[in-house]
């Protein structure tokens, strides 16, 4: 049976400012109140596993474990069909420079990728997202979400985070960073996986 949240608090373990400012967007309209584990000086724990479930399974436990909290993690990324589904769990990889993260360099390589296979738009990708919910005696929760697209070149808009500039919803003809938050939120992948966690999780 599916375990329930009591409360109306929650412990994101994210150090990722975008993902944060998303997720406080999609609950506090229904009043649940989150604290990040970046706020409360958590370490960030490697993302050693080759899948989404795998390494939200390591956020989650490792914020649950060390705060004796139940906690919440978000691992997503985007896959391109012509590239195999990468960059996939790699997705934040991408971006790296120097040891900082730089998504329109992230953007350039996908791009680069593109070009290096030969393939011709349209680029059909998926964002897929799965959360997890883990409580301190090591149970958990797995909920997924995906939201199905096209990669689109030059990049367009300012809003968003990560690849939102890249990227097209359901042939909404917007990118992610064109649409408001309100826009996103209803389709994107994050806030499919998390409409499950609400109905299954909190009371
Ligand atoms: P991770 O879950 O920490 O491995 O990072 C996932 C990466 O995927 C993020 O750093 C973003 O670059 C990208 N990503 C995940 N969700 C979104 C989204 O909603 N918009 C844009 N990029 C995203």
């Amino acid at each position: 049976m599916t375990r329930r949240l009591e409360g109306r608090r929650l412990l994101f373990a994210t150090h990722n400012a975008g993902k944060l400012e998303e997720m406080r967007q999609l609950l506090e309209p229904r009043g649940i109140e989150i604290v990040s584990s970046a706020e409360l000086g958590l370490a960030e724990p490697a993302e050693t596993e080759d899948t989404f479930v795998g390494n939200a399974r390591i956020k989650a436990h490792s914020a649950a474990s060390a705060t004796g909290l139940p906690a919440l993690a978000d691992d997503s990324g985007l896959c391109v069909d012509v590239l195999g589904g990468a960059p996939g769990v790699y997705t934040a990889d991408w971006a790296e420079v120097d040891g900082a993260r730089d998504f329109a360099v992230a953007m350039a390589r996908t791009r680069k990728a593109l070009a290096a296979a030969g393939a011709a738009a349209p680029w059909v990708a998926r964002f897929q997202c799965v959360l997890v919910l883990a409580w301190p005696d090591g149970h958990d929760e797995v909920f997924k979400g995906s939201v199905v697209g096209e990669l689109v070149w030059p990049i367009r808009g300012a809003d968003g985070h990560g690849y939102d500039p890249m990227f097209v919803p359901e042939a909404r003809g917007l990118t992610f960073a064109e649409m408001s938050p309100e826009e996103k939120n209803k389709i994107s992948h994050r806030a499919r996986a998390l409409e499950m966690l609400l109905a299954r999780c909190f009371t």
